[in-house]
């Protein structure tokens, strides 16, 4: 079976060469195979992301189970496709115990969000991870302070944006949580939001420098980066943005993969409505999905860097 790649490489390569890494959601067998599909097509490193929703999904409410079938999904789809280094992370870790069963089975990043805990509470768990991450080589931690909140916490985008504000990163608190955790990777609430189906986050890259600038003055710049979540939401002009001028390492994909998946899969079975092999519109939304994958690995500048990412 294929190894999963170690995400601290891809990091330090992001950093150097002016990238993002594609932070995709795996959700199932059918995307995690589109993922690493498109990863293998445009010779882009890949690190598929599984959230606390998706290790209960995959495992019907077994956590040790579904973080399991997760990595076995995951050195599945790397069968067959050689040379590209494949990377996977526990998205939004909210549970230090899910955390060390993510680590204990074999994942190869971690995120710690202790963004709705207070800040030392946030602190001292993300400490302990980074601890139990560095008996393992090449494992990244990532951490979150701020909160970047979701669309579904409002049935208005516009007003649920507005009302996080209240809930962005203060450049003092990611400074403290960078120094005291030594987190190599850190997400920061600026504007964007979790959910959105179009472009309409404004990014304050304003907060984004004095964050960077905060956490630049506590930690080497080299051993850190900074992490653009709910990138479905933002507009690619200001994807672009946070690459080269505020280089942004890592970049995290799920809406829009969802809603290629679905448009494809609804399209197929209203063009058949007849059909009842639900293979055939999972094989339509897995070709959606590796479609808008290739576009964004192009987007971020992670094609053709494969083998730069590779320890
Ligand atoms: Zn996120």
């Amino acid at each position: 079976m294929p190894d999963l790649a170690p995400s601290l490489p891809m990091f330090k390569a992001a950093k150097e060469k002016r990238f993002a890494i594609p932070a995709l959601n795996a959700n199932g067998n059918i995307i995690t195979d589109a993922l690493v599909e498109a990863a293998y097509r445009k010779d882009s490193p890949v690190l598929l992301q599984a959230s606390q929703g998706a290790i209960k999904h995959a495992g019907q409410g077994d956590p040790f189970r579904g973080t399991k079938m997760i990595v076995d999904m995951t050195t599945d789809a790397m069968i067959n496709r050689p040379g590209i280094p494949v990377a996977l992370n526990l998205d939004h870790g909210q549970d230090p115990v899910q955390n060390a069963l993510c680590f204990r089975l074999g994942f190869t990043m971690l995120m710690f969000d202790g963004s709705k805990m207070p800040l030392e509470e946030n602190i001292s768990n993300a400490k302990m991870i980074v601890e139990m991450a560095k008996a393992v080589p090449g494992i990244a931690v990532e951490v979150e302070i701020g909160r970047i909140g979701a669309l579904a916490d409002s049935d208005e985008p516009g007003v649920a944006i507005e009302e996080m504000k209240q809930y962005w990163t203060k450049p003092e608190e990611i400074a403290q949580l960078a120094k005291e955790s030594g987190a190599h990777l850190f997400a920061v609430a600026m504007g964007q939001i979790h959910g959105c189906r179009e472009p309409i986050a404004e990014i304050d890259f304003d907060l984004f420098e004095e964050c960077i600038q905060a956490v630049e003055a506590v930690r080497d710049p080299s051993e850190i980066g900074f992490v653009l979540h709910g990138a479905s939401g933002v507009k690619d002009e200001d994807v672009e943005r946070a690459i080269i001028e505020f280089g942004v390492v890592k970049i995290n994909v799920d809406t829009k993969l969802r809603q290629a998946y679905m448009a494809a899969y609804l399209k197929y079975q209203q063009e058949h409505p007849q059909n009842i092999d639900q293979r055939k519109p999972e094989c339509a939304g897995h070709d959606a999905v590796v479609e808008v994958a290739c576009g964004l690995m192009n987007l971020f500048g992670s094609t053709n860097k494969a083998q730069d990412c590779i320890a």
